[in-house]
């Protein structure tokens, strides 16, 4: 009984989409898991088939899909037992290519891209000593006749060992000299082929998830001045359209996770059989479940209200911000939900669902932290005083 299934209108990407997943099923995931690898062949059947390239224009050789479309593969992948943390930069990360890149840029880059031949997997803002707090970053880019000279460091960037480009975020105007503290930022395409050993220094990061993560280190990087993307100093406000669907995206990340969490607690408490009945029988088992699975569904519209307005060109920060609060919460929420009534069988490795507890739990804290989404939420809606 599938109860959860929501009959939409993208029953065929979803069919399209759980036909792929299933074969890839929860074994290779666990093993991926355990090696710490990169889901190599999954991935690379995903970009084959031509979902990464959902969201490049067809003129460019991707399929032209919205945002909308694009977070029902996203989600789908992980209702499948997957993790799209493996492979969700090359979606929005397009984003900014395909709004602020040049003709140029669009026409070298895209087409490369939605063959599979080339990947946009990483996007490094973050750095360890500015924090969420974006506009005090100190990695800098300083024109040098045709080339652009980048010093600093990076953070938690995701995905560098599996991307051909990174979308980079610097400093081309000091904080001092700006008139508001988000200009003088630009953005960046590196060619991370040409860049590591050659002025960039990559340094893992082992982390709770099976997330291939990074320190970068950029001592004096060189890039053909014709790589800077848009105009130079806009960097924050293109920077932020790519964070809009990246939270759109991520939303409906958290919701795929929720409904497999869902669907495995609800299937084993229907099964295991303790004290003469059906664990699913007791109301305290049946509540928790019951509350994450509405939660879900409301995170659900939401994600499809902030999928709605990136389509339609329309601003959605504060619907893209919510709908990643209320997916997070919820998938979290059913993840507790989850492992708790799975008894000791929740931390065995074989049941899957300690692996998904730990995936699902980073999208509390990253790409944007639930405290940060209250104080956009407060200031920007509700018009509450400025905090920081
Ligand atoms: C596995 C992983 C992958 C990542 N991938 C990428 C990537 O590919 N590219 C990239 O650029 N970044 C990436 N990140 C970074 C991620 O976006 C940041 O970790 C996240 O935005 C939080 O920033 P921070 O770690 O600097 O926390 P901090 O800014 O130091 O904040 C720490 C805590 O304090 C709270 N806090 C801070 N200020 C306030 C305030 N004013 N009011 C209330 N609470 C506050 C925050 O909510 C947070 O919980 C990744 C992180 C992880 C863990």
């Amino acid at each position: 009984m599938d109860t959860l299934s929501t009959p939409d209108a993208h029953g065929d990407i979803r069919e399209a989409v759980r036909a792929l997943c299933a074969g890839f099923p929860p074994e290779y995931h666990r093993e991926v898991d355990e090696a710490r690898a990169y889901p190599e062949a999954f991935v690379e059947a995903l970009t084959k088939a031509g979902w990464l390239a959902a969201l490049i224009p067809e003129e460019y050789g991707g399929s032209g899909l919205g945002l909308t479309e694009a977070s029902v593969i996203m989600e789908e992948i992980n209702r499948s037992g997957g993790n799209s943390g493996a492979c969700h930069g090359q979606m929005y990360n397009m984003t900014t290519l395909v709004r602020h890149g040049s003709d140029w840029q669009r026409r070298t880059f895209l087409p490369e891209i939605a063959s599979g031949e080339l990947r946009l997997q990483s996007m490094g803002v973050t750095e360890p000593t500015a924090g969420t707090d974006t506009t005090k970053i100190k990695t800098t880019a300083v024109r040098r006749g045709d080339r652009w000279v980048i010093n600093g460091q990076k953070v938690w960037i995701s995905r560098v060992q599996h991307s051909d480009l990174m979308i980079l975020l610097a400093r081309t105007t000091p904080l001092d000299r700006v008139a508001k503290k988000s200009d003088g930022l630009s953005i960046f395409l590196v060619d991370l082929r040409e860049a590591i050993g050659r002025g960039l220094a990559v340094q893992p990061i082992r982390n709770m998830v099976n997330h291939e993560t990074n320190e970068l280190f950029f001592d004096d990087l060189e890039i053909p001045a014709e790589n800077l993307i848009g105009e130079e100093g806009e960097g924050f406000r293109y920077i932020l359209t790519g964070l809009n669907a990246e939270r759109a995206l991520i939303a409906a990340e958290c919701i795929g996770d929720g409904y497999w969490f869902v669907d495995k607690v609800t299937a084993y408490a229907r099964e295991r059989v303790v004290f003469g009945r059906p664990i699913g029988q007791n109301q305290g088992v049946q509540f928790p479940i019951a509350e994450s699975f509405i939660e879900l569904k409301a995170a659900d519209l939401m994600r499809y209200e902030a999928c709605r307005l990136y389509d339609a060109g329309r601003p959605c920060g504060a619907e893209a911000n919510m709908a990643k609060y209320l997916a997070a919460k919820a998938s979290w929420e059913a993840a507790n939900a989850c492992i708790q009534f799975h008894g000791g069988f929740g931390f065995a490795a074989e049941y899957d669902v300690e692996r998904k507890f730990r995936e699902t739990r980073l999208y509390q804290v990253a790409p944007i932290s639930t405290n940060l989404i209250l104080s956009y939420v407060a200031e920007h809606m509700l018009g509450l005083p400025r905090s920081f």
